[in-house]
Parts: C-alpha cells; structure tokens; sequence
C-alpha cells in the first residue's frame, strides 16, 4: 500500500524535533550537529533569535496578501538585493525551481521582444541540477531526473563541465542563454574557476547571450561573498537565488538587469505567494545580516579553519577521502569509500552531512557556526571517518 506521503525521498531513520544554532535535537534527545543546514537553508542556524522575531513580528500583522496590492516588505528586499548586487530588479518566487522557470522564461522572452524569436536554446552543463519543475530537469538533462516524464521541454543544449572548446561551437545564432551553478551543489561541489567564470562573460558579450547564474545553493554568503560571482568580479545578466535567501522560510528570487529583464512586463508572468510579507519579512533580516562585511568576514575566517582541519582530517583517512573541494562553507569530501557510508557513519557520531553526486559528502553549515562547532566537527568526523575505514 502506498505510504500516506508519496514516497519520492529515501528518508534517514532520524525525527529532529528541536534546532539551536548549528544543533538539532532528535525525539530521543540525542544532539546532532548540522553541518547540512536543510541543504544550504539554514544559513543562520536554527531558532535564530533575529529570524524568530522578525517571522513573528510580521505574523502578528498580516501573513499573506496578494500582489494585486502593495507589499512594503516585498519592496523593502527588493531595494536590499538590488543596492547590494548586480541586480536593477528583481521577482521573488518560493523556491529554487521556480526561480528556474522564470530565468528561462524571461532569456526566451527577451529575445522573442527583440525580434530575434529564434534565439530560444539555452545552454547547460553536465552535473547541473536547477531543480525539479519541468524547466529545471530539462535545464540538467540526465537520465535520472527526465526517463519517464517526457515529452522534456526542449531548446536546452548540454555541454560537458570545463570543455571551453564545445562551448565556444556551442553559441550560434539560436542560443539564448548559458545557465551554470557558479559552484555547482548537487553535482559534487564543483567550483567553476574564476577564470572560466571571466571568459564565460566575456563569450557572452561577444556574441549577445544572456548569462543567467544558479546561486540557489552557492548565493547568500555560502562562499564569503554575498554571492559566489563576485570573487570572479563579472556579473551575470540574470541569477535565480532561492534556499539561503529565507533562512529556512520558503523564499526564492530571480535577480536581473533592466535590459534582461526587459520583457517582463505587467501580465507575463506571476506567483501567488511569491514575494509575500512573511517570507519577506524573514528575508530582510537575513539578508540585513548576511550582507554585512563582519559576518562575511568571520564566514572567510570559520571558512578558513573548518578548510584546514578537513585538509588534516584527509590526511589521516587517506583510505576513505581523496580531498577536500570547494570553496568557503560549501565543502565536499570527496570519497574513496562510498559517501552514503560516511553518512551514515555521521549519524551515529551524530553529525549530519549531505551526499553529492560523484561520490562526495558535502558540508553546508550554518554560516554563523563557531569554531567550537568547527572543532566538534572535525571530532566527530574523524570518528565517522574510523567506522568506515576498509
Ligand atoms: C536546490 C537547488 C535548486 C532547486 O531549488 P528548490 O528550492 O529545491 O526548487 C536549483 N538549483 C540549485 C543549484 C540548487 O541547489
């Protein structure tokens, strides 16, 4: 019979019934130290005090109201995201792959108003993951996310990651778009070179295609930049942010530039809750705090730390990892034992870990972890490191 929740996850055994910062307290009491942080959501821990009272603050006024209307919050994020980045404008949505929709929806229409309605394909990489509506796994294109759900929304071509040449033969006069993850999340924390990041720009200039960047996992202070591109210092025309953005209330956004975003205009696209005052709200403060310098600045130092210590931690596994990857709080240990093992080793040391495509365990914490925790981390890695060992 089928479970009264359709059983689309593989659900670890494991009833977390409480968070407090980087902690998460299981119904049987045990303390669990989340270094996965609900995939990149979490960015300033659980029950954090600023959230909790903006979410209830705004709860106690009005929860949701459509934009038929005006959203003060709504305008108060937008003007937050827009003086902090690239961004002339921007659309918020409740999740990353709805922020994927409307990245491609707003490249594809950008040329259809510039009488070029043509240009519709969009260019991907292999080992991407842009979520799981009908654009995103197109958008990704493996087998394990579209076999069985065709007829696959077309006009998506897939490159292989770091073949500079094919991309370059790629471009023609039907692309629209080249969509990448700056560091890609789901494929192995793999982070795309600074120095590709410039010359994709740089392709993207010559021939007129629009670049729209997927910072759903990498955006919001994960790599110890508000966002992952600017260590590259290129922007892109368009990026869909999502997961970080809310700090665990659902909150996406697609940023762009006024001429990317040229198309769009009242009518052409909508969500009901997207952008409504709680998750709004919610947002300011998280982007209020995570855009400042301090916090990135202690995020490159626990960054830094958390780097050296799994270095060491590799060094003396050197049955069980191959290396550390990754960039600032988005690391992954790449296996040589199969990473679900580790994993599950993790629990039982009682910290949580996520697996990643290419045999990698990544670690997503919280950004405002404390080296305490670091030093924890570590610990009880090295204990989980030792149960798998062959
Ligand atoms: C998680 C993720 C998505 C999808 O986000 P959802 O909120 O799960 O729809 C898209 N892109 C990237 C890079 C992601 O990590």
């Amino acid at each position: 019979m089928i479970p009264s929740v359709l059983p689309t996850y593989n659900r670890a055994p494991l009833e977390f019934v409480k968070g407090e910062g980087s902690w998460l307290i299981e119904k049987d009491g045990r303390r669990f130290l989340d270094l996965g942080a609900g995939i990149a959501v979490n960015v300033l821990g659980h029950a954090n005090p600023e959230l909790v009272a903006a979410l209830t603050e705004q709860a106690q006024n009005l929860w949701h109201v459509s934009n038929l209307y005006q959203i003060p919050q709504q305008q108060a994020l937008a003007d937050k995201l827009v003086a902090a980045s690239f961004a002339d404008t921007v659309f918020f949505t409740n999740s990353g792959t709805e922020s994927c929709e409307l990245a491609v929806k707003m490249a594809r229409k950008y040329w259809y108003d510039k009488g070029q309605p043509d240009r519709t394909d969009i260019i991907t990489f292999e080992g991407s993951f842009h979520g799981r509506s009908s654009a995103g796994i197109a958008a990704a294109g493996s087998e394990k996310m579209t076999k069985g759900f065709g007829p696959i929304l077309p006009g998506f071509v897939h490159l292989k990651w770091g073949d500079h040449d094919a991309l370059r033969a790629a471009v023609t006069d039907t692309t629209a778009a080249i969509l990448i993850e700056p560091v890609q999340g789901e494929g192995g924390i793999r982070p795309l070179p600074d120095q590709c990041l410039k010359c994709l720009r740089d392709l993207c200039d010559e021939t007129g295609t629009l670049l729209i960047l997927d910072e759903v996992q990498c955006g919001v202070g994960r790599t110890g930049k508000l966002f992952a591109h600017e260590w590259a210092g290129v922007t892109p025309d368009i990026m869909m942010v999502a997961k970080g953005i809310g700090g665990g209330f659902p909150l996406g956004a697609v940023l762009a530039t006024e001429d990317a975003a040229s198309g769009m205009t009242a009518g052409t696209h909508g969500s009901t809750y997207g952008g409504n005052p709680l998750g709004c709200a919610v947002g300011c403060k998280v982007i209020d705090i995570v855009s400042d310098p301090a916090f990135l600045a202690q995020v490159n130092r626990t960054a830094g730390t958390l780097r050296q210590s799994l270095e060491g931690l590799v060094a003396s596994h050197p049955d069980v990892f191959e290396e550390v990857r990754g960039t600032g709080l988005m690391l992954g240990l790449k296996c040589k034992t199969p990473n679900i093992d580790l994993v599950n080793a993790g629990y039982a040391e009682q910290v949580i870990t996520v697996p990643a495509a290419d045999n990698v365990v990544r670690l997503l914490p919280p950004l405002n972890l404390t080296e305490d925790d670091v030093a924890e981390a570590i610990a009880r890695l090295d204990r989980a490191a030792s149960r798998v060992k062959p």
